[in-house]
């Protein structure tokens, strides 16, 4: 008797359907219509069911609400070495990554064929099997959480003269991720000026223009503890596959590695040259230039100039004041121009205490019902202004180092060549240098009426120390602690 195979493929998905639709029962009427009506049998050869599902996103939830009812069916349907395999309808934009899903309905995991330079874990047998397919993270692809801040988009992200090629630069990559030569991305400023607010906008476009392109907002200090827990749990190679699964991986505030995280650093660097080669786009910031990461890898810090740099410098006076109108128009609060003007010409500083004057006023404007003056502005700014100024200055910094050494803070101005002292001194140069803005001749007038290379030589021997001896690093550590609170 010749058998229609044609005829036999979708016979067999048909009566799977019924059966499929019998256990699901009516009051799953709607997910049945969902996830199964639209699957289209192929072929059906050797034992193996070929069926086509419209998208990847399709494939994984199928796997991860249904595939003990499919392995049921397909049982009976076809016997016990029967097997089921997806053909994803592959979009452009994961085109790249041809993907074939395989379920075995005997085996309890399914396997699938990835491109063969990704790297397999070997398992303890030495056979190359993945090791655990529910978990493998390209297979959650399009399910991850970004972790992009929906309150920054380009829209709200006030252009200037003082940002306008990173924003443009940005648009240009939220369009064509990966397609232009602004691989990777660099921005970089110094704090306050919009770096986050950027990353995460073109994140935000990215999702608009592209909705399945996989981005990933992170900052470098989640990625590194996320790092250093893979390590711990032996899971870095399902660390690095996740990673390579992402097509717009976005690094926030880079300048946290240097000097630290060696190791977090190699990772980062095999995941960038990997994204990199595969068109991904990559956006990092930072709060210094590439050639001013000091403690960065130097083959890193080429990488992040492969691309376009860009920095965001402070707006002027006219960004400034439509940041500030922008703002009260998103709050819905009236303030006279004289007050935003001189808000505007006061706060020079940075867009965050530019922000943080504005709240403050609206919050005493809406709490002590104060009418919004010019007045209460002053104040306003005034305190704004000390308590920044406070924050950062060399003397705070001394007072910090010497109180954890137990050392009297005049020590640091003393010729002494005392060895707790030369720390002292030293310590309290190097975090002048991480903090502050100041050049390294007024940090070393300020310690001590040292030079300048004196100031770099006590930054390049905290550096070492803190490499190589274990008690310079806790130090250094307990006081970055103490700086960042
Ligand atoms: P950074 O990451 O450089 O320290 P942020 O991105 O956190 O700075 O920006 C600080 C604040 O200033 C945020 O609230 C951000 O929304 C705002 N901001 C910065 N630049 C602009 C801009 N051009 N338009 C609107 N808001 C801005
Ligand atoms: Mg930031």
């Amino acid at each position: 008797m010749a058998i229609n195979m044609e005829e036999d493929y979708k016979r067999v998905w048909r009566e799977c359907l019924e059966v499929i639709k019998d256990s699901l029962g009516p009051e799953n009427s709607k997910a049945y219509e969902t996830w199964f009506t639209p699957i289209v049998p192929l072929q059906l050869s050797r034992g193996t069911l070929i069926v086509q599902v419209p998208s990847q996103y399709f494939y994984e939830y199928l796997e991860e609400h249904y595939i003990d009812l499919l392995r049921r069916v397909i049982r009976m349907q076809l016997g016990a070495g029967g097997m089921l395999k997806y053909s994803v309808v592959v979009d452009q934009s994961i085109a790249s990554r041809p993907m074939a899903v395989t379920l075995p309905s005997t085996g309890r995991q399914s396997t699938r064929n990835r491109p063969s330079d990704l790297p397999v874990n070997l398992n303890k047998e030495g056979s190359r099997e993945l090791p655990n397919p529910f978990v493998i993270p390209g297979i959650q692809k399009t399910r991850i959480n970004s972790q992009l801040n929906p309150n920054c988009t380009l829209e709200n992200f006030v252009e200037g003269d003082c940002n306008r090629l990173a924003r443009s630069a940005g648009y240009a990559v939220a369009e064509k991720p990966g397609q232009t030569s602004f691989n990777p991305l660099l921005i970089h400023s110094n704090v306050g000026l919009g770096k986050t607010h950027l990353a995460n906008a073109i994140g935000m476009k990215t999702k608009e223009l592209h909705p399945d392109k996989v981005v990933l907002y992170v900052t470098s200090e989640q990625f590194m503890a996320q790092y250093a827990q893979a390590g711990r749990d032996g899971s870095t190679n399902d660390f690095i596959h996740f990673y390579e699964t992402i097509d717009v991986l976005i690094i926030d505030d880079i300048q946290f590695w240097a000097g630290k995280a060696p190791k977090t650093q190699e990772a980062f660097f095999h995941i960038f040259n990997y994204l990199h080669q595969r068109n991904c786009q990559i956006i990092i910031t930072s709060d210094k230039a590439p050639g001013e990461l000091q403690g960065l890898e130097h083959r890193l810090i080429s990488r992040l100039m492969w691309g376009l740099v860009a920095e965001l410098q402070m707006p002027d006076v006219q960004t400034r004041k439509q940041i500030l109108m922008q703002k009260l128009q998103n709050e819905g609060i009236e303030m006279s121009n004289d007050v935003v003007e001189y808000i505007a010409y006061n706060i020079s500083s940075n867009v965050r205490e530019l922000e943080g004057v504005l709240i403050s006023l609206m919050a005493q404007g809406s709490l002590n019902h104060k009418q919004i003056t010019i007045d209460l502005a002053r104040q306003m700014v005034d305190r704004f202004v000390q308590s920044s100024t406070r924050e950062i200055s060399i003397s705070y910094i001394q007072k910090v180092v010497c109180d954890t050494l137990n050392l009297p803070v005049e020590c640091i101005q003393q010729t002494s060549r005392k060895r707790e002292i030369v720390q002292a001194r030293q310590l309290a140069m190097y975090f002048a240098k991480q903090i502050t803005k100041s050049s390294l001749s007024v940090i070393g007038m300020q310690c001590g009426n040292k030079d300048h290379a004196t100031v770099l030589h006590a930054c390049k021997q905290i550096e070492n120390l803190r490499q190589t001896d274990r008690h310079t690093r806790a130090l250094v550590e307990e006081l970055e602690r103490k700086f960042a609170d």
